[in-house]
């Protein structure tokens, strides 16, 4: 077994967590394959690079989107920002409050990440309604950064996220359904 069929293999699908009804996909046993987290960063890197010109960063959602987005921007060669939950990172911040299924959550970064004009990528490990992306995205823009782009190693097609996200001008792309 090969490529995205080998990733998609080793993503672990549990019902009812982290509440009744919910299908999660567990990508622990894809990230402990050394061969199948470095194939993924791989064919990330190919929807970078396929996207066009490099970014200047790659921004990633707390949690999962660090492990991705910091193996990603490593093997590019371009920064990483880390996208925190409220209270993590030190001053100077800038935030974004965003709504939830159910109540509002806060997102920050440090205002010393990014530069007015900075491309920057987006990368998650999942995407779901597209929410908490459109909040990155958000963040960023509030930072000068433009967005065009966002990369997901699952992307559930039948929640939104695709159509949510392309109504604010980004493009995804996801290596497994
Ligand atoms: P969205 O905001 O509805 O698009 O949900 C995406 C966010 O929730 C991402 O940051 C994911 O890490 C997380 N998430 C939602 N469902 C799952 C799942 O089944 N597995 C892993 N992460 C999930």
């Amino acid at each position: 077994m090969r490529g995205p069929e080998r990733l998609q293999a080793l993503v672990h699908t549990v019902p009812d967590f982290p509440a009744p009804g919910v299908l999660f996909r567990d990508l622990s046993p894809l990230l402990a394959d050394s061969a199948s987290f470095a194939h993924a960063i791989e064919l990330l890197a190919d929807q970078a690079i396929t996207a066009g010109p490099l970014p200047d960063l790659i921004a990633g959602m707390e949690a999962r989107g660090f492990i991705f987005g910091a193996a990603l921007a490593a093997h590019l060669g371009t920064g990483f920002v880390p996208l925190r939950k409220a209270g993590k990172l030190p001053p100077p911040v800038i935030a974004t409050d965003y709504t939830l299924e159910y109540g509002t959550a806060r997102l920050e970064m440090s205002a010393l990440a990014v530069q007015p004009g900075q491309r920057v990528l987006l990368v998650d490990d999942l995407l779901a309604t597209g929410g908490t992306a459109l909040a990155g995205a958000q963040l960023l823009r509030h930072a000068g950064a433009t967005v065009t782009e966002a990369l997901f190693v699952i992307a559930l097609d039948d929640l939104g996220g695709h159509a949510a996200l392309l109504d604010q001008g980004i493009t995804t792309t996801a290596l497994l359904a």
